[in-house]
């Protein structure tokens, strides 16, 4: 990034720079702030996108998750864990599509190369 005072090159995410001491207003990226909201996960689904959701807000891997639940259903008695299922796919608001736009960068790769030496 560079600096909004002395326009010098310094690190990004820095908050002051190191050349004059200014301290740097980071304007938005554009990327979406990280919130750790406990949503139906609208991409990692199979039933409701519960167990996708809670994969995404603990960070953990969302077979795992499923792998717990699935446990928890049938050595509950199925009514306790299918009742929790229920009430987490009614209380948990669905996740909203995030959608990254792509970027296609132009691939100049294929260009051509002359290996003929005369
Ligand atoms: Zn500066």
């Amino acid at each position: 990034m560079i600096c909004s005072n002395c326009r010098r090159d310094i690190a990004d995410n820095s908050n002051f720079c190191y050349y004059c001491g200014a301290r740097q207003v980071v304007a938005p990226s554009g990327q979406p702030t990280v919130q750790r909201r406990l949503m139906r996960s609208s991409t990692d689904s199979k039933i409701a996108g519960v167990c996708g959701g809670f994969a995404e807000y603990l960070g953990a891997d969302s077979t795992v998750i499923r792998l717990i639940w699935l446990l928890a259903f049938i050595f509950s008695g199925f009514i306790p864990g299918g009742l929790a299922y229920i009430v987490a796919w009614l209380v948990m608001p669905l996740a909203p599509l995030y959608v990254p736009t792509a970027t296609q960068a132009p691939s100049h790769a294929a260009a051509p190369q002359s290996t003929q030496t005369a």
